[in-house]
């Protein structure tokens, strides 16, 4: 089941500037950080009551968000999905025809996640994510 949108994605270029605009934005500070190497990102989050902002700056050449930002520049990456069973859910999406890209794999702020194909999903990159279970 789908409970709640747990973040929202933005890709940025330069993480100190965008930090810095995020701050007054928000007038709040990014809570925490984490590099998430597979990925080739590192995320920085903000609290916003239920939900969060997420940060993505690219840390190396093949990073998706390097060439994600070349190809769109600085904007809205994905919309993250809250799940409570992320197989089940993508059983569930699957049988209706969405795609997906790639399997299911850990992310940061310890969650499981998988990306939908945003050919399917009217161009919005949407990211299931569930709490992972130690
Ligand atoms: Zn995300």
């Amino acid at each position: 089941m789908i409970k709640k949108i747990e973040h929202i994605g933005i890709a940025v270029k330069d993480i100190h500037s965008s930090l810095k605009m995020f701050d007054q934005l928000l007038d709040s500070r990014s809570y925490k950080n984490e590099e998430v190497p597979s990925e080739g990102v590192k995320t920085h989050f903000y609290q916003l009551g239920e939900t969060k902002i997420e940060l993505l700056e690219a840390i190396n050449e093949n990073s998706p968000i390097r060439k994600f930002l070349s190809k769109y520049g600085q904007r809205m990456h994905h919309l993250a999905l809250h799940v409570d069973d992320i197989h089940k859910e993508l059983g569930r999406l699957k049988t209706l025809g969405f795609e997906t890209i790639g399997d299911v794999k850990k992310g940061a702020d310890k969650k499981l996640i998988c990306f939908l194909h945003p050919k399917t999903t009217n161009g919005v990159l949407i990211e299931l994510c569930q709490e992972e279970v130690e």
